[in-house]
């Protein structure tokens, strides 16, 4: 039988030369999400039945002549039918238990980093489930592994790294679990090329221009790592056959990969462990991912910061420090958005004393950890890739970008590696971390299989070589859907502030108005509360200090706020629906703040700062994430900003 084959369309690459899509206008927004109400549902619908039927009928089309493997006649089967019974009551079952759920969706959920999906996203996910790709390998995901590399890519160029994979420095990402592994997967890549100069010397390899000793091998540093690693591989092709296989064995023998940290820092008595250094803001997945890497916890250096921002002066004293004491460093990282306050690191700040530490012999990789925050630079990119203004972003915008925000996106080209959640601000249902490393060729070191000699590679190779992704990642067996939710997004909504820009422009409008109206309740209230917002938002998360008048004491403030916050927080016990609004809730350390910082606080809040004690360490507060596209119902003229005032209002004065 001769049945003629379809010839699958190629995956649209994203060059940069590419004609870019008009800019989307507000009303795009209308049609990005299912919606508070699940206005959406009949385009849903649409594309879920639409793309079922297109599955199915691929399946019949795989071999026609065979026939059906399940009789027609299946369903008049008692078997049958008390399967079909048994599986629908037990989907009733969960359907009816997930009404407890977590209203994401609605505008009344300020509390953590989730919201409503974006429907393409959704729907590719949906779509692709089915097929069930594994992402693991092209073998076992055809057609999702390349879109994979390609959302890499995409995510490369929103944050200023070479994307085009005929250069031979291109960046490289893929895909994690979360965030979590995607900072680990950084750790990973950064020791990795650290230890890599160091094997070469214990190896013994002629010829390659070679770091004099071990510490200064130990502080090669990324682009000059990068470099020695390419002047190996050169060097190893232009050996004989036999000998080449020996000379690999060699260096791998002398890999902190192979020998393991006790081994390797045995061989070596001029070096110690190196540190991570980050600021004391940082996810609490830096010290999961040191305790996974063997490099144990106590090497993980807290910074301490200022406005809730990584405080520059102190990370140079630390490097000063490691310095003088012959203390490597194997990363700093800033983090771009941090969990609790939405601040940002200043990025320029740690490239520029990484420049001045280099020339001094001390070197290390810088990792951004733009989990939350990464897709806020989509407001920063023009089109073609070029960085906009200050004043050009700032347009919208009554505050955003403070000039120390505008210049950390700024200088994130000149970073090594980025972590970004698509599942917290891309809108996308979870399960889709990423990782992305400014220069490709460093992931030849992470490689499981030792195959690294890709010499005179162009840029067909680049793909076929990431093809075989799960050499490379942390996980094995992976989703394919997730990779298909996250490059179809980005190809409706390229990464630049005309498109997927429009997501995070509402959200920061939305923390201005926020933080405006915040300033209004204070004052409005001040007879039964003091209020603060505690420090300007850098982006869209705000929180909220309360203390009730009158009162002097923490201890008696943080029961205050935590009674506030009982009527705020997710309660499997009670419906959904007499829920008014879900917020969330952190503290302020008098230790992270520093004195001055927590003085000033105090006095806002007329709290005494002698009343921290054992008992009441640290001061609770509000948290509001303000993600939710329809935070100010134009439509129906609601702000649920006001509501949400409105209401924490009433709660006070009837706990005062
Ligand atoms: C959320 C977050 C993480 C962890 O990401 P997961 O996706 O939850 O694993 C790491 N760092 C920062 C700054 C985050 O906000």
């Amino acid at each position: 039988m001769n049945i003629p084959l379809a010839i699958p369309r190629d995956i649209p690459a994203n060059t940069p030369n590419e004609s870019a899509p008009e800019a989307l206008d507000r009303s795009a927004l209308d049609a990005c999400f299912l919606g508070p109400y699940g206005e959406n549902d009949s385009l849903l619908e649409k594309l879920v039945v639409e793309f079922l039927r297109d599955h199915v009928y691929w399946r019949r089309n795989f071999h026609p002549e065979d026939p059906p493997a399940i009789p027609t006649r299946a369903t008049q089967q008692p078997g049958y039918q008390a399967f079909e019974a048994r599986m629908r009551r037990e989907l009733h079952s969960l359907s009816a238990a997930l009404k407890k759920s977590v209203p994401f969706h609605s505008p009344r959920y300020i509390g953590h980093m989730a919201s409503d999906l974006l429907l393409p996203g959704l729907a590719a996910q949906l779509l692709t489930l089915p097929y069930n790709p594994n992402n693991v390998s092209e073998d076992a995901a055809p057609v999702t592994v390349e879109m994979e590399v390609r959302a890499g890519l995409q995510l490369a160029r929103m944050l200023g790294y070479p994307d085009d994979p005929a250069r031979d420095d291109c960046a490289f990402g893929h895909l994690t679990s979360g965030g979590t592994v995607a900072n680990y997967q950084a750790l990973r890549l950064a020791l990795a090329l650290k230890a890599f100069p160091v094997a070469l010397r214990a190896a013994g390899v002629p010829d390659i221009d070679l770091p004099d000793d071990d510490w200064s091998a130990f502080n090669t540093g990324t682009t000059a790592g990068i470099a020695l690693l390419g002047r190996w591989q050169r060097w190893l092709a232009n050996q004989p056959a036999d000998q080449r296989r020996a000379w690999r064995a060699r260096v791998q023998a002398e890999r902190i990969e192979t020998l393991g940290l006790v081994d390797f820092f045995a061989r070596h008595a001029q070096l110690s462990p190196p540190r991570v250094l980050a600021p004391v803001t940082a996810h609490y997945s830096w010290s999961k991912g040191l305790k996974l890497l063997g490099l144990g916890r106590a090497q993980l250096e807290l910074l301490p910061e200022r406005n809730m921002r990584l405080d520059a002066e102190a990370l140079q004293e630390a490097l000063e420090r490691c310095l003088r004491e012959r203390q490597p460093v194997l990363m700093v990282v800033a983090v771009l958005g941090t969990t609790e306050y939405g601040t940002i690191d200043p990025v320029d700040r740690v490239v520029a004393a990484r420049g001045a530490m280099r020339a001094r012999g001390l070197d290390f990789s810088i990792h951004v950890d733009a989990a939350w925050g990464g897709y806020l630079a989509t407001l920063f990119r023009n089109a073609d890739g070029s960085l906009r203004s200050r004043a050009e972003v700032g347009a919208d915008f009554a505050h955003f970008p403070q000039p120390e925000v505008h210049a950390a996106f700024a200088a994130l080209g000149g970073t090594d590696s980025v972590t970004v959640d698509p599942h917290k601000l891309g809108y996308l249902p979870y399960g889709a971390g990423a990782f992305i490393c400014r220069d490709h060729r460093a992931m030849a070191l992470l490689a499981e299989e030792a195959d690294y000699v890709f010499d005179g590679e162009g840029a067909g190779d680049y793909m076929a070589r990431y093809r075989r992704l799960g050499q490379f990642t942390p996980e094995g067996s992976k989703s394919g859907a997730a990779a298909a939710a996250v490059y179809v997004t980005h190809r409706v909504l390229p990464l630049d502030h005309a498109h997927f820009g429009l997501l995070p422009r509402q959200t920061v409008l939305a923390a201005e108005a926020f933080h405006r109206r915040a300033q209004q309740f204070s004052a409005e209230l001040a007879d039964s509360v003091h209020a603060c917002v505690p420090f300007a938002p850098d982006s869209n998360l705000v929180c909220l200090a309360l203390n009730p008048a009158g009162n002097r004491d923490v201890g008696h403030a943080n029961a205050f706020v935590r009674r506030l916050h009982e009527e705020l927080r997710c309660d499997p016990q009670r419906p959904l629906q007499m829920k008014e609004f879900f917020g969330s809730m952190t503290t302020l350390r008098p230790e992270v703040l520093g004195a001055a910082e927590m003085q000033r606080i105090a006095a806002q809040l007329r709290l005494d700062p002698a009343t921290f004690d054992d008992a009441a360490d640290r001061l609770v507060i509000l948290r509001h994430t303000l993600m939710n596209p329809y935070l100010i119902d134009r439509e129906n003229g609601i702000s649920y900003i006001d509501r949400y005032f409105d209401y924490l209002a009433m709660r006070v004065r009837a706990l005062c």
